[in-house]
């Protein structure tokens, strides 16, 4: 059954990424979670629900044709939001 989890949460990465997330023990409840693009460059680096720093993590994503993309992820311990930034914007090279 499909409850429109897209047309609520528009700040989301890929479903794929959301879906690959939820095989990680590290967060709680991914796909009930709100996700929100973790806006480093406007200086927002707090959660915007209560305005703790959430903890980011490097993960990277390996897709099927091969190319693999990394991520910071991070949960939000307090509230349980979810913010998420592909590396490729914080502008580290590996
Ligand atoms: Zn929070």
């Amino acid at each position: 059954m499909n409850l429109g989890r897209l047309e609520v949460i528009c700040d989301s990465p890929p479903l794929k990424i959301v879906e690959a997330c939820a095989r990680l023990s590290d967060l709680l409840l991914p796909m009930d979670r709100p996700w929100h693009h973790f806006r480093r460059n406007t200086g927002r680096q707090a959660c915007q629900y209560c305005r703790r720093a959430p903890l980011l993590q490097q993960y990277d994503i390996e897709y099927t044709t091969g190319r693999t993309i990394s991520y910071f992820i991070g949960q939000c311990r307090h509230c349980g939001a979810i913010y998420w930034l592909p590396k490729e914007e914080t502008g580290k090279t590996s």
